[in-house]
């Protein structure tokens, strides 16, 4: 055949004209892409050994595409996997001192982006997740020895994790489960809410930078910086993500469960709260405003109702005053209702949800909303409603109380179980009768039991037991650690290491 040397030269100045154009790093990217014709139907990467793999160093985490997010953690993930334990507490360092020292910053970021929540406490969640979140001290292994040798358990990580996480606390979310995933030795792929994607973005790549320049891995948290939900869709079904963590309400929580893929779902929750004859009113009083009025009711554990018995429920009341929360009238409740609570859906899927405009607001635009004036500090409103007030069954996620009358405690218990909806998530009691605790504690069966303290207090925070802002309750996790994202290893020898002779 005659090639003309015309031909030859189109063919070559093809060729080039195609190398010049691409930067190193889509060059490297679109040659990994296409050296393998083995990805699968979804159109994922493959990671065939001698594969050439794309670098996605520079990034910082931040990507649009969930194809390349992926593989950045992957690779990030085989660079983590060759480290040693010491050098992810290093790696967890970075992230907690600049959730420490950035607080007001990044708080400020979260605050001015998502508008919902209270300032104060935007900050005061990065810097106690920075504090307290558990590392890698909880990677304790396990030994049996005897007769037969030694059998050591070990906790290996899973690799990429997808998590999802919720506008209530966009980046307190991301920081607490990077620490916890990082020292379980995975990386992790964000898929943030909408509505809090900028400080997600701030945030991650400031960690990774921090991270990259200090230990010379980039990319161990990535994040969606587009997200939607066939981004969150994409993650659920990719195959380099080996594990799920859903943070969120119950549509998200559906969606993780019904993924096929191992999930761990922190879920909602709609935290009752039963205040019996023997409580100490005040300290209840103010353990109750404590935890419903933080960051504007936006936790999933605050207090969302409350259940009291007739003979202290007036004097409740008059305690809650003196704390500090604002009473409103029988009349005020209705109009507050009538704008904070709106139905949405059809037929079986009809539903009371929080209204936007009012959720996560301060109690005093609670008020103005309803044409009443109440300092601008005041932390909480409140005031007496019948069970059937949709704030009873509705997770608020808004500064506004509602008590229940109850005639004794086993009814308040029973109502308490009823409008927590099986979630199994959080229920409070104040109370100094041991039996009423006790009963409670089995008929609610919830991830979390307190009694006579704030909500805050059953994570750590004035309480025992440890900090996460991931609470897994229909997968029953429970408060996740750096164990709940690691899988069980066993490295058994027989007959020899065990040295206490036969
Ligand atoms: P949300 O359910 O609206 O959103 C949570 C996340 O899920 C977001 O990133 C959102 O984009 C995503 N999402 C929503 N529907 C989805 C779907 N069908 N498929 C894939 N992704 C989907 O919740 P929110 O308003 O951001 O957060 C408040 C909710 O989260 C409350 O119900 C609260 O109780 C819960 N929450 C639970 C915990 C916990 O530890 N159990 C912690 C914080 C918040």
């Amino acid at each position: 055949m005659q090639v003309s040397e015309q031909a030859i030269r189109q063919v070559v100045d093809l060729v080039l004209a195609q190398m010049a154009v691409q930067p190193v790093a889509a060059q490297t990217a679109s040659a990994a892409k296409s050296a393998c014709d083995c990805a699968d139907q979804a159109g994922h990467e493959c990671s065939c050994p001698g594969k050439q793999k794309a670098d996605y160093t520079g990034r910082y985490g931040l990507f649009t595409d969930v194809d390349e997010a992926v593989a950045a953690a992957t690779a990030a993930f085989e660079q983590l996997s060759h480290r040693t334990v010491e050098d992810r507490k290093q790696i967890i360092a970075h992230i907690r001192r600049i959730s420490i020292e950035q607080c007001r910053e990044l708080g400020t970021m979260e605050m001015e982006e998502t508008k919902i929540g209270r300032l104060e406490h935007k900050i005061e969640k990065l810097k106690t997740l920075g504090e307290q979140t558990p590392g890698v001290e909880f990677l304790n292994s396990q030994v049996f020895s005897g007769d037969h040798g030694l059998a050591v358990i070990e906790h290996a990580p899973f690799g990429v994790i997808g998590a999802i996480t919720p506008v209530t606390h966009s980046l307190p979310t991301i920081t607490g489960n990077a620490v916890s995933m990082i020292a379980g030795g995975n990386t992790l792929v964000v898929n943030p809410h909408p509505s809090g994607r900028k400080v997600a973005a701030e945030g991650v790549q400031r960690f990774n930078r921090a991270i990259y320049e200090d230990m010379g891995i980039d990319n161990l948290i990535c994040v969606i910086t587009e997200p939607t939900l066939e981004t969150a869709d994409a993650i659920f079904n990719h195959r380099g993500v080996k594990l799920i963590c859903v943070t969120g309400g119950p549509a998200v929580a559906r969606a993780a469960l019904n993924s096929g893929k191992r999930a761990i779902v922190a879920g909602p929750g709609n935290p009752p709260v039963v205040v019996d004859e023997t409580a100490d009113l005040a300290r209840a009083a103010s353990n109750m405003i404590a935890g419903a009025s933080y960051d504007n009711n936006l936790l999933c554990i605050a207090e969302k109702e409350v259940f009291a018995v007739d003979a202290i429920f007036d004097q409740l009341l008059v305690e809650m005053e003196k704390a500090g929360a604002v009473r409103l009238t029988a009349s005020e409740i209705q109009q507050l209702t009538s704008k904070a609570i709106q139905t949405v859906g059809e037929g079986a899927d009809r539903h009371d949800v929080p209204a936007k405009e009012l959720l996560g607001q301060d109690a005093a635009v609670l008020a103005r909303a309803i044409g009443k004036q109440v300092p601008a500090e005041t932390p909480l409103l409140f005031g007496e409603v019948p069970e059937t007030n949709p704030f009873v069954p509705v997770e608020q996620m808004m500064p506004f109380l509602p008590f229940v009358r109850c005639r004794h405690a086993d009814e308040a218990i029973d109502k308490a179980q009823y409008y927590e909806h099986g979630f199994r998530h959080t229920a409070i009691i104040h109370s100094n009768n041991v039996r009423n605790m006790t009963r409670m504690g089995r008929v609610m069966d919830t991830t979390l039991f307190v009694k006579n303290g704030p909500c805050m207090s059953a994570l750590g925070l004035g309480g025992e037991g440890y900090l996460s802002f991931s609470i897994a309750t229909p997968t029953g996790e429970g408060v996740t650690s750096p164990l709940t994202f690691t899988r069980e290893r066993r490295c058994s020898l027989i007959d020899d290491l065990c040295i206490l002779g036969k």
